[in-house]
Formats: structure tokens, sequence, C-alpha cells
């Protein structure tokens, strides 16, 4: 079951069971069986799995649970928060700082994106400022040089390797005191890909990590590894101090659950997913917005729970519109944020805006709780902007139109979670029209239904106070 499945599944079961008219153990139960059934589909661990069916039952006991409480959000906050603590090992990783050399050391199996994700990392930072540096300590694989120097040429990012040298331990070491003398503040050394089985090249990278003593080890994992993800990250584990995981080919059709649980096993968080392969198709992973996200978010995860706590969490935001909002577009914005009508044409907008990091975009970026961790990020996710424009670009207003009809009912009326719902030759059509994958047209609703419920469902009447009423 590939993760966006693993997703419906449990957000249908969660359904199911609000559904019921009287919560007992019997719905319960049923409940706790199918999501169990999607997890070990998506190749989650079986251990994870039992450990949180055991956890929920412990949090919800249904028979201490007062008639006044509300079990179904009782419960699927339970499920939402085991399955966060599958993806969360409750320790952060080694941060590194900028300005000062840190030395970070990729490992993972051969195949795994960690020479594509090497680049990724030192891209991301380099756009934040960071002084990066590549190391290719992979004297293994004939070519692995050549990937480097030609990822980094085309980042502009420095780099050191060796056609001739063949002890890898002796260029991480040269390369590193390099760019240390060079003033790099992200030192990223490369290794051979290896495989569990691979006595000597395990050997080795831990002569690696030795020579360089890497303030951080991460672990690159693909995320169709399945089962045999606990085994390899084991292996991994013991060999060198994995201090944190990048899971790649997050966007391909892979069940994804045996990677994201190694979590468990290396005792690591996730910090990064890799969604293409191209050189930004990267992204800083969170746990809890992963997961909400997984489950179609809105169902549980409490972020617009912020809306309901009184106006004071509201004066960032007004006073964000007030300071980049000139005077005369401030009336016409607020209107629309009251009335909470938010057509597919002002997400449009948004976006159109975004892209142009225009006052708008700045406005929804400092949307509390939400834009953070929701919102396609400015820089980053400029690209999937631009594809979600195309997208709108080749819908009809007619069609926009209709979409909107479509969402809200799918919203108040049917599982809200997954975006097949809006049907497939529809979805078809609008791939077809604008030349993406129908997947990018699912995506983007997706967004939109994000974007929408809030609009709906929060600000709707909401009375936007005057600058004058607030901070006082
Ligand atoms: P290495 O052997 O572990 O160094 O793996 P490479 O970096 O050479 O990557 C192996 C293949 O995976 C290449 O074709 C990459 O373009 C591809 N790749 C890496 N990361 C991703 C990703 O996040 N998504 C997709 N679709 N492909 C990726």
């Amino acid at each position: 079951m590939v993760l966006a499945q693993l997703g419906g599944s449990i957000s249908r079961a969660i359904q199911q069971m609000s559904n019921a008219t009287i919560i007992d153990e019997k719905v319960l139960n049923e409940c706790l069986n199918e999501i169990t059934r999607a997890l070990l589909q998506s190749d989650v661990q079986f251990k994870l799995v039992r450990d949180m069916q055991t956890n929920i039952k412990k949090i919800v006991n249904l028979d201490d649970l007062a008639a006044g409480h509300n079990k179904r959000k009782i419960i699927q906050q339970a499920i939402f928060n085991e399955l966060c603590t599958i993806l969360d090992p409750g320790k952060p990783s080694f941060t590194p700082k900028k300005g000062k050399a840190s030395v970070i050391m990729f490992v993972g199996l051969q195949g795994s994106g960690k020479t594509t994700t090497c680049t990724k990392y030192a891209y991301y930072h380099q756009k934040k400022g960071w002084k990066p540096a590549l190391v290719c300590a992979d004297t293994f694989r004939a070519g692995a040089f050549d990937q480097l120097k030609q990822n980094a040429t085309k980042a502009k990012i420095p780099f050191y390797g060796s056609y001739t040298e063949s002890d890898p331990v002796r260029i991480a070491i040269e390369g590193v005191e390099r760019f240390k003398q060079e003033n790099c503040d992200l030192i990223i050394v490369d290794t051979s890909g290896r495989h569990k089985q691979e006595a000597s090249l395990f050997e080795e990278m831990r002569q690696v990590a030795e020579a360089t003593k890497p303030d951080l080890v991460i672990f690159v994992m693909d995320s169709s590894i399945g089962q045999a993800a606990f085994d390899q990250s084991q292996a991994f584990k013991q060999s060198v101090s994995v201090g944190a995981v990048i899971i790649t080919k997050m966007d391909g059709h892979a069940k994804g659950g045996g990677a994201l649980s190694a979590v468990a096993t290396t005792k690591s968080p996730v910090i990064f997913i890799g969604t293409g392969e191209h050189i930004d198709e990267f992204e800083v992973f969170d746990v809890k917005p992963f997961v909400s996200r997984l489950l179609g978010m809105l169902l549980l995860f409490p972020v617009f729970d912020i809306f309901e706590s009184g106006m004071g969490d509201w004066s960032g935001f007004m006073d964000k519109i007030h300071e980049v909002v000139p005077m005369d577009q401030q009336p016409k914005l607020l209107q629309k944020l009251s009335e909470g009508n938010f057509t597919l044409r002002i997400m449009y907008e948004l976006y159109q805006n975004l892209l142009k990091m225009g006052p708008i975009g700045q406005v929804f970026s400092m949307l509390p709780g939400y834009s953070a961790e929701l919102m396609p990020k400015g820089h980053e996710s400029q690209a999937k902007l631009k594809r979600f424009t195309t997208i709108m670009d080749s819908m009809t207003n007619e069609g926009k139109q209709k979409m909107l009809f479509i969402w809200f009912y799918l919203l108040h009326k049917l599982d809200n979670s997954n975006p097949k719902l809006m049907t497939e030759s529809r979805i078809m059509r609008i791939a077809r029209g604008s030349g993406q994958p129908p997947r990018e047209v699912m995506d983007m609703l997706y967004e939109y239904k994000c974007l929408a419920k809030v609009f709906w469902s929060k600000m709707k009447g909401l009375k936007i106070p005057k600058k004058s009423e607030m901070s006082a």
C-alpha cells in the first residue's frame, strides 16, 4: 500500500468509527484493526504496529471515560499521537551552526540516492547562506566522482575528489582539511554505497568516520526498501553513529512505511525527504505536518484550534497585514478574509503572489499555525507553485467554479481525506490540459482543500479587528 493510500485507509477507519452511534469496545477494535491492517500492508514493522495498538487502548479506556467526554476526539488524537511517535525518536539531530565548520558524512545503500542527496543537502543550505562543500570519498563505484563533480558544478558548490587515489580515508581527510581552511561551514562527505553483507565496505565506512570525526552521520534510505529497512538500518547503526535519516524517492509509488519506521531502529529523526530527481526536490521533514497530511490533515490535526482561541493569537497576523499590504488594498483583502470566500481563483492569485513574493503572499505565509507547515514555501517550492498555476491556468473559469462546488460537497458529505473522489476522468482531463501528471493535479486540489477549509470553516464571519483595536 503506498503512503497516500495508507493515509486514506486510516482516515476512513477513523471516519467509520466517528460515524458509529455509540463508540464501544467493538467499534474501537474494528477501527484499530483496520488501521493495523493498513500499516502492515505499507510495510510498517509489526512490533511498532502492535505497540501502537496497545498504547492507544491504554490511553482510550472506554470504561473510564465519563459520558461527557468526547470519545471520538480522544481516539482521533490518540491515533494521531501514536503515529507521530512511530516517526519521532524523541531526540533532535545535531544541528550545524552557520559560520562554524561541521562535517556531515552521508552513508547508505548503493542506489539509495545518497550522492544526489548530498548535493541537494548542500544546495538547500547554500540557498540559506551557508558555505557548503562536497567531498567524494566513494572510490568503490566507478563514476561516483564524476557524478558528484557534475552535480556540484551545476550547483556551484566546491568539491573535492580524485580519479587516481584509491584510499577513501585519505581523500576524506584531505577534502575535509582543505575545506576547513577555506572556511566552509558545511563539509559534506559522500561515502561508497554498501550492502549489509559487504563487511569490508562497512569497515571502510567506519574508518572514514574515525578519520574525519563527523559531527553528524546521515543515513540515506530509499523509500521503497520495505521490511528490509530494519536489517539495513541496524547494520549501519552498528558500524557508525547514525544521527539522522533522509528518505529519498518519496515521489514514487513506494510503500514508504518500512523506511519511515526505520526511524525507530536508528532512533534518529528523519530530517529531510527527497521528492524527485531534481536538486530542489527536497523537503524538510516535520513529523506532525507529515502525519496530518498523510491523514488528510484536517480530520485530526488541531492546527486550527488557534483560530478558536481568541483574538490575541491574531495580533501577529493582523500586524503583518497592516505592515505589508498597501493601505488601499487592505480593505479588499480583509473583506475577502472575513467572508471566508476562498475560491480557486484566490488561491491562484495567492500563488502568483507567492511566486513574486508579493505582499499578499507574505501575509498568508504569516497565517498562524497553518502556513509555516503546510503552505508551499517561497523559494523552496517555486517549482511546485509554478506547476500548480500551470494546472489552474489550464482550467476554465467555469471549471474552477465547478471544482469549488465539488470540493465543498466532498468536504462536508463524504470522506474528505481522499482526493481520488474527485472523479478520475475530471482529473485526467485537467492533467492532459495542463501537461502535468494526474498526481500533480491531485496535489494541487489537496492544497486547495486545505486552504479552502480554513477559510470556510474558520474565517467565515470572523470579525477582523481594526489596527486601533489591536495590541493595546
Ligand atoms: P547512490 O548510489 O546512493 O549515490 O544513488 P544516486 O544518487 O546515484 O541515485 C540513484 C538514482 O536515484 C538516480 O537516478 C537519482 O536521480 C535517483 N534519485 C535520487 N533521489 C531521488 C528522489 O528523491 N526521487 C527520485 N524520483 N529519484 C531519486
